[in-house]
């Protein structure tokens, strides 16, 4: 469901005070490229998002567009929905499986659980079409990059006792 205008314009009065609060400048290119991601259902690459804010803003590059919307995902705006700043990944694995993929290095790993290969089918999605096969994607943080988070934090801990 596209989101209603009173939504938003509260999406965009966050926009508003987390750039603010980073320190970020507003500007219009800012504004409409935020807007066109808030507003739209499709999940849209950015070439998509750049066609779409050429309309409004002429003179927009496809390099503004990337950066900002990096800048967006970095100060959590927006989401993606495969891990960030990766491109399209490819499957040699065809049976039926899940995927952990790691928010801060992109590992991307299958794991199996039957729960997942056919869990109950909320309504919602049988409004939208059959399905065929489900795949799970969880995202989180992997063992490796928590290791790496938690001896930073230490050392920072360390940093700040002496
Ligand atoms: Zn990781
Ligand atoms: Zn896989």
């Amino acid at each position: 469901m596209r989101p209603k205008s009173e939504e938003l314009e509260q999406r965009i009065g966050q926009l508003r005070a987390r750039l603010r609060r980073a320190g970020v400048k507003m500007t219009p290119q800012r504004l409409e490229i935020f807007r066109e991601v808030a507003r739209s259902v499709e999940h849209p690459d950015a070439e998509t998002v750049c066609r779409r804010v050429r309309n409004r803003l002429p003179m927009v590059s496809l390099d503004t567009v990337y950066r900002t919307l990096w800048l967006l995902l970095d100060l959590g705006l927006i989401n993606t929905l495969d891990p960030p700043r990766q491109r399209l990944r490819f499957d040699g694995n065809t049976s039926s499986h899940h995927h952990f993929v790691c928010v801060k290095c992109g590992m991307a790993r299958d794991f199996w659980g039957k729960e997942f290969d056919k869990p109950e089918i909320p309504d919602a999605v049988k409004n939208l079409g059959s399905v065929e096969r489900v795949r799970v994607q969880v995202t989180g943080v992997c063992l490796r990059c928590s290791a790496k988070a938690d001896r930073k934090n230490r050392a920072l801990r360390k940093g700040n006792e002496t």
